[in-house]
């Protein structure tokens, strides 16, 4: 659509660059991107300074009162069609590069991570151009009656700043519907998965979406470009995924200017399994719900609370389950789990299994490092592990780990298990296994969690709020959820 859309764009392998006002524009400040699978350098970052992320608020800004601005609801919506089009088509390449920043598997980066990253853009589109707004007929002292309806309008410049564990899925979960309402945007991806959103801009571009509406920046968080982005007085809103201390701190820098926030945080998440559940399928699903992506999913289980009869059958049963699986080069269609995000993540986990050993923990399975015997002995893998016999006041029960692990107790009553799974700081999912229905509805609405899934983990429809309780978020997003985030609502009263 813009004229200024035409430049060519950089590939991945030399420097991956910010994308300001429909340009591709390198700081001359780089960092290096690695890939945990073996520690080799995949490319170089262009990190944004805090000059470039003022041009991008400007770009914002310039975009809103512009062509971005004047697009009509379903000439957004196609607009955003052609974006998840664009990933479509480039799918192998985002794929590719999803897999060399994370080293998840191929199964994950293709199954599950880039087409939701495609999914989020249509959705939000349809949703986005079918949402109605309110109408109300007011009684007046004269009789004639009054009409209030209401508008929605864009909040303006939203700073999108996302995490490194689903970095397409969680970018494009935000910028989707702050897009497809009409706000213009800034992008801010994980230092450490800074591809698919370079990739991103480039599918941006191709589809002509008017210079200044997306803009990308690269960087860290403190005294770079997250800091400069929740501190920008130009910016209306932040909506951030990522741990629940950083929120905390960029609820504390957004505050002089009283943005708008969206936080979607850490979690500390239980699973309950009663006896009366479908064995194999509780083992399989809290199997997927502790492993998946190395346990780094916010959704994650790192609590499991088994009553006490079917404890020792369900301890052996998930051990069977992390010993079958594969961890192995990412691209291998068979592998399982790859390596963790980082070394610096990979330090942080086994802290905490070397803690769990100091408290006092029975190692079910795991611990330690896989030993490869080749490059990969360079890159950031831990065993998937399981411990038991902790109790329930260890840091090792209070703290995400965010990892391959989860500790596993005994319960009696129904009481106690609902109390136990409650006694967290954090309250953003729980799991519950019972074939029993009565009991589903009990226990499901006592979770002190903004989700919990039944007899299920991980089974998403885009529609339905999510986020979390506690430490665990501010706010939903989802749907109708998200629409009503990004935008403001304004009340029109005719006098009839
Ligand atoms: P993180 O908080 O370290 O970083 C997230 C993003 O914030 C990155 O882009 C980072 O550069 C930026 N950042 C860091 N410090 C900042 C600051 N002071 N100001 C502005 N920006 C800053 O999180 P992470 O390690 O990338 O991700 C893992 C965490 O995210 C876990 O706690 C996990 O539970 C959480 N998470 C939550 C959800 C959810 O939906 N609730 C989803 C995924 C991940």
């Amino acid at each position: 659509m813009s004229a200024s859309n035409k430049q060519a764009t950089p590939h991945l392998g030399g420097v991956l660059q910010n994308y300001i006002g429909g340009r591709f524009v390198d700081s001359g400040q780089h960092f290096a991107n690695v890939n945990p699978v073996d520690g080799s350098e995949i490319n170089k970052v262009s990190e944004a300074t805090l000059s470039l992320v003022d041009e991008a608020v400007v770009a914002a800004k310039a975009a809103l009162a512009g062509e971005w601005g004047q697009l009509s609801d379903n000439e957004r919506s196609v607009l955003m069609h052609k974006v998840a089009d664009g990933i479509e088509a480039r799918f192998d390449e985002f794929v590719a590069a999803e897999m060399a920043d994370t080293g998840k598997s191929l199964w994950q980066a293709s199954n599950i991570d880039i087409p939701r990253g495609a999914a989020n853009f249509r959705v939000f589109a349809d949703l986005a151009k079918a949402r109605s707004g309110e109408c109300f007929k007011t009684d007046t002292a004269d009789g004639q009656q009054a009409l209030n309806y209401s508008v929605n309008k864009p909040l303006g410049v939203v700073a999108v700043i996302a995490p490194w564990n689903l970095p397409l899925l969680l970018l494009t979960w935000k910028l989707a519907p702050a897009m497809a309402v009409g706000n213009a945007v800034i992008a801010k991806p994980s230092e450490d998965t800074p591809a698919t959103a370079t990739l991103l801009a480039e599918v941006m571009h191709e589809a002509g979406v008017p210079a200044g509406a997306f803009n990308l920046v690269h960087g860290f968080g403190p005294n770079s470009a997250g800091e400069f982005l929740s501190q920008h007085s130009g910016i209306d809103a932040v909506t951030f995924t990522g741990e629940s201390g950083t929120g905390s701190a960029i609820m504390k820098a957004a505050a002089d200017n009283v943005k708008a926030l969206s936080f979607e945080l850490g979690g500390k998440n239980a699973a309950i399994i009663f006896d009366d559940a479908d064995f194999e399928a509780a083992v399989a699903g809290t199997a997927k719900s502790v492993f998946t992506n190395g346990g780094q999913v916010c959704l994650c289980t790192e609590r499991v609370y088994v009553q006490r009869s079917i404890f020792d059958k369900f301890v052996a049963a998930l051990k069977e389950k992390a010993e079958a699986l594969r961890i192995d080069w990412p691209e291998d269609a068979s592998t399982d789990m790859g390596p963790l995000i980082s070394h610096k993540h990979q330090q942080k986990v086994l802290s905490y299994y070397q803690l769990a050993k100091e408290e006092g923990a029975t190692f079910i399975t795991g611990g330690g490092v896989p030993s490869f015997g080749d490059k990969r002995d360079q890159g950031a893998f831990v065993e998937p592990t399981i411990i038991t016999g902790l109790p329930e006041t260890a840091r090792c029960i209070k703290e995400e780990v965010f990892g391959p692990i989860c500790h596993i107790a005994p319960f009696d009553t129904e009481a106690e298990a609902v109390a136990m799974a409650n006694d967290s700081e954090y309250g953003l999912a729980a799991t519950v296994w019972t074939t029993n229905l009565q009991r589903a509805h009990r226990v499901a609405p006592q979770m002190e969690t903004g989700i919990v899934w039944v007899n299920t983990w991980y089974l998403r429809d885009l529609r339905t709020p999510f986020g979390g309780v506690k430490l665990s978020g501010i706010g939903r997003e989802g749907g109708a959820h998200s629409l009503s985030f990004y935008s403001e609502p304004m009340n029109i009263c005719i006098k009839l």
